[in-house]
């Protein structure tokens, strides 16, 4: 008899989280703070121009006060620093999102670390990623902090498990297997020059993949009843979202799985928003 996993909604966990944010923001604003979130976005991006979008609608969804900063694809290094500065400085913006890629004449880590710590809401300033590893406080960064946040609503215990994370980018493979650690996984990485990838998946209690390519992970890379979490995002030829699962093999053998649209995606976003409140709280001092 073949069992079927427990699917790992982030589209229902991430209502229930915005659902509480919008109560926490509601006292804020009582005492006289508007939390706000500018996204800078370069170029015409088609995706980005969607995920740009769709954060300042959820801010608004949430009561927090959004700017969208669009500029050409022309703009130079100089004026997009001069923009972050700006930013820095306006006391109605308690967090900075600069939306990635940018133009390939701009050099993206400079970007990134003009932005003041106090509203690095994405957690990629490495101030945050220095302070995230030494288990200081920081702003954690959001698709990770998303994964992390799943896996504790879902009650999936993390300590004493065998973390196996495929890919060790610096938005999602690196810190997510820093959390893990963090909440004391056992974690082991996995990268492109992995050799025998399946004999190391098929070791993991939590399977965290984030790689990029098209439905790449399948029932023969999974222990059987493991938790296994799709960060990916992939467009297929036919027009499908896809992840980095192969979600319909992979559910006949996982204990637990996260589909794709409606997974980690949705937590992606709403991190982003509580990073953003808790951002407006540090820099006023308010409880
Ligand atoms: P990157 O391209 O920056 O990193 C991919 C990583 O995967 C690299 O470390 C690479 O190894 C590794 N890798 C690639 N191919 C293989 C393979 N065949 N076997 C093992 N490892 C492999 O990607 P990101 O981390 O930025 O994103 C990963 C996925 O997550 C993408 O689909 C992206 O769209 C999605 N994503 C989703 C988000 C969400 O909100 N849900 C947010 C951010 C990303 P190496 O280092 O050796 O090259």
């Amino acid at each position: 008899m073949t069992t079927s996993a427990q699917v790992i909604s982030g589209k229902v966990i991430s209502e229930a989280v915005k659902a509480e944010l919008r109560d926490e923001i509601a006292q804020v604003i009582a005492q006289g703070i508007t939390p706000g979130l500018a996204v800078v976005i370069v170029g015409e991006n088609p995706a980005s121009q969607v995920y740009v979008r769709n954060k300042a609608k959820t801010c608004l969804q949430l009561g927090m006060h959004s700017e969208i900063h669009e500029l050409p694809e022309s703009t130079s290094q100089e004026e997009l620093l001069a923009k972050v500065t700006a930013l820095n400085n306006d006391a109605n913006i308690h967090g900075i999102l600069i939306q990635l890629p940018l133009p390939k004449h701009i050099n993206e880590s400079l970007v990134l670390d003009a932005i003041s710590p106090d509203k690095d809401v994405d957690g990629f300033h490495p101030m945050q990623v220095g302070n995230m590893v030494i288990g200081n406080r920081s702003y954690l960064p959001c698709t990770p902090a998303g994964v992390m946040e799943m896996l504790k609503r879902s009650n999936i215990t993390i300590a004493g498990k065998h973390a196996v994370v495929v890919g060790r980018s610096n938005i999602v493979g690196k810190p997510v297997a820093m959390l893990l650690l963090r909440e004391h996984a056992t974690v082991t990485i996995c990268h492109s020059k992995t050799p025998d990838l399946g004999a190391i998946t098929r070791q993991a209690d939590i399977l965290v993949v984030a790689i990029g390519r098209a439905e790449a992970i399948n029932a023969e890379h999974i222990k059987p009843g493991a938790i296994v979490i799709d960060v990916g995002i992939n467009r297929t030829e036919d027009g499908r979202l896809v992840g980095d699962v192969d979600y319909q093999s992979v559910l006949e053998v996982a204990g637990g799985i996260t589909p794709v649209p409606g997974g980690v995606g949705p937590m992606t976003i709403t991190m982003l928003m509580k990073n953003t409140l808790d951002a407006a709280r540090t820099i006023h001092q308010l409880s």
